[in-house]
């Protein structure tokens, strides 16, 4: 479904909660692109961390639902070293994965994995659940 840009999709509650819930200003980004620059996942992402903040500026839901990124986001901190303006990309990416689990819908079905899930450290399987389901 193409993305139809206008007043309501940038100025929407959306917006609002994604600041709320990371305690970041997203008008702030500037679009330099150090962050993605130095992003140590950035190559198995679908879309760069800075795209992120795009598509969050532009009220853009379903691109940022449906994007591999928040998911892949290791929460290294390395953009926010990086970036000029001091943006938390950690805390954004948190706040579009709980947005996204607010609609009931898990980023991994832990059914499919049942097979597999023995020979796997139970830490990584606790810490995949907490960050992918609801
Ligand atoms: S480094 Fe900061 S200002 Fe530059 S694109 Fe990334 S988030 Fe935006
Ligand atoms: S915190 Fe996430 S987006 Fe930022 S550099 Fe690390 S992996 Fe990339």
């Amino acid at each position: 479904m193409a993305f139809e840009l206008s007043k309501e999709s940038v100025q929407s509650d959306f917006i609002k909660k994604i600041e709320e819930l990371s305690g970041e200003e997203i008008s702030a980004c500037y679009h330099c692109g150090k962050c993605s620059a130095g992003c140590p996942s950035a190559m198995a992402m679908d879309l760069l961390p800075n795209q992120i903040i795009r598509a969050i500026q532009l009220g853009d839901i379903e691109t940022l639902k449906t994007s591999n990124t928040p998911w892949i986001c290791a929460s290294c901190v390395t953009c926010y070293v990086r970036c000029p303006r001091g943006i938390d990309l950690c805390s954004i990416m948190e706040a579009v994965r709980q947005m996204t689990l607010r609609t009931n819908k898990d980023h991994i079905d832990i059914k499919k994995y049942t097979g597999e899930l023995a020979s796997l450290p139970p830490i990584a399987v606790v810490s995949a659940l907490r960050k992918m389901s609801s």
